[in-house]
């Protein structure tokens, strides 16, 4: 490998790029890896874990709530989004400095600055003009934020890159989309007590999952003051006197402070020199990839959302970690697509493993489905709706359970460990066997009947 300048050259510092640097690295090979915004990629900085702080920060207007019920007084509770932004920004600059020195201390040469591929064994850096070769190159740059088809006032409109930055919490939104970023930002905003409205152009929300599952969350973000926009769109949008206005397809209109769109996201492959180096893409640009991650330029591969595969980033990670040891550490690795366990971090929030009851039954003639629905014990006391509805499915013929989704308190938690035992081929009987852990919600999956 000695003729070119190093060993692999990774461009984008996301969650797949980071692990396939590092561990080759430590493997052995010369490494170099670029970054043209921060480190950590869309996760860290623009993701899950600022999400996920301000998911914790909306559920404190609940738990306030039922606080009284169990003896608790409090003054009235207020919210300040400043020091919420503050605290976020801070820890997400701690996360972005502990990517960058993991980096360094597996010992990749860090170039903060964009990467565009010249050949297929070179790439130039934007900024300082250099050109580098390497033997392979990695491309994990990610996706961004898709905007849909254009209509008057587009402009007007955020997404999920600007939400982050908000310079004070509006008091009223209007969340365009019905995917897991839509659903989890009108949980996050009517959490802090901003007027929501959702906006989505089909029947249900939460396409491809459970059926039950979305409509209870549907009745519950209702029940939370959440309006439901269904089967209508947005056509238009103007700045009105106190705010914005929108028009939607049927001609009605929301009077609203922010629009954010959040109709997809779409892999970040423009002027990334694609061409120049001969890399294949599909119709949304996403890089064409094989099982081993490689596209059709064999020193050329892709992990994470570019190659829009499974849009997670412990699958990018997996994907990383997989080309690196297959590559560099001989020991040949492709990534399972089949059954990867996902959140949807609404309130009350979903866990899910596996297919759908309705993918089931038509993958599993002698289907069996399990289910449970109850009012959880810690609102025992409250007048909250809150649901919990666990369903477990279970192919009839071999009794092995395959697949689990559940809908409120915990269920993130819930399906991670869940999907261990049915990755490992658990049987109901196996669940049944299971003694129960008294009192809890989980309880419920080994005790279905
Ligand atoms: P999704 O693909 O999940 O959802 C996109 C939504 O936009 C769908 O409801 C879709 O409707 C709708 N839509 C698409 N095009 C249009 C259009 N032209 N007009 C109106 N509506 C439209 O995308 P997200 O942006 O929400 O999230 C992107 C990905 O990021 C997710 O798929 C997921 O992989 C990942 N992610 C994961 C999270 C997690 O693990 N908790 C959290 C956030 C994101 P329809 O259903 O009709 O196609």
């Amino acid at each position: 490998m000695a003729q070119y300048d190093l060993d692999l050259f990774v461009i984008g510092a996301g969650s797949g790029g980071v692990r396939a640097a590092r561990v080759a690295s430590q493997h052995g090979a010369r490494v170099a890896i670029a970054e043209e915004a921060n480190f950590g990629g869309t996760c860290v900085n623009r993701g899950c874990v600022p999400k996920k702080l301000f998911v914790y920060a909306s559920r404190f207007a609940a738990e306030f709530e039922q606080a009284a019920a169990y003896g608790w007084q409090l003054p009235k509770p207020a919210f300040d989004w400043p020091t919420l932004l503050r605290n976020k920004d801070a820890e997400i600059a701690r996360l972005e400095s502990v990517y960058r020195r993991n980096l360094d201390q597996a010992g990749v040469t860090i170039h903060a600055e964009r990467a565009v591929l010249e050949d297929a064994h070179t790439v130039r850096l934007s900024t300082s003009g250099k050109r580098l070769t390497a033997a392979h190159i990695l491309i994990a740059v990610g996706g961004r934020p898709h905007a849909g088809p254009a209509f008057p006032g587009q402009e007007l409109a955020i997404t999920s890159d600007e939400v982050f930055h908000l310079q004070q919490l509006p008091r009223r939104i209007l969340i365009v989309g019905g995917g897991y970023i839509a659903i989890e930002f009108a949980g996050i905003f009517a959490g802090l007590g901003v007027n929501t409205a959702l906006l989505h152009r089909g029947p249900h929300v939460l396409r491809g999952f459970d059926e039950e599952i979305r409509t209870t969350l549907e009745d519950s973000y209702r029940q939370r003051g959440i309006r439901m926009l269904l089967n209508n769109t947005l056509t238009r949008l103007e700045k009105t006197a106190d705010g914005l206005r929108a028009t939607l397809a049927d001609g009605s209109t929301v009077e609203t402070d922010v629009v954010m769109l959040c109709v997809g996201r779409r892999p970040y492959t423009g002027e990334l020199g694609l061409d120049a180096a001969g890399v294949a893409t599909g119709k949304n640009g996403e890089i064409r990839v094989d099982a081993q991650s490689c596209t059709n330029v064999p020193s050329i591969h892709a992990v994470g959302d570019v190659t829009d595969r499974v849009n997670l980033t412990p699958v990018a990670i997996r994907e990383g970690q997989a080309f690196a040891d297959s590559v560099f550490g001989q020991r040949p690795a492709t990534v399972d697509h089949s059954l990867v366990p996902t959140a949807v971090f609404s309130t009350p929030e979903i866990g899910t493993v596996g297919p759908s009851e309705e993918a089931a039954r038509e993958r599993y003639p002698a289907l069996k489905v399990y289910r449970a629905r109850f009012r959880p014990m810690k609102t025992a006391f409250a007048a909250s709706n809150e649901p919990m509805l666990m369903k477990l499915l279970v192919d009839g013929e071999t009794d092995r359970v395959v697949g689990a989704h559940v809908l409120g308190e915990g269920g993130a938690e819930m399906i991670q460990l869940l999907a261990v035992s049915i990755g490992m081929g658990a049987t109901k009987a196996d669940l049944d066997r299971t003694i129960a852990l008294h009192p809890s919600a989980a309880e419920e999956w080994v005790t279905m009947r």
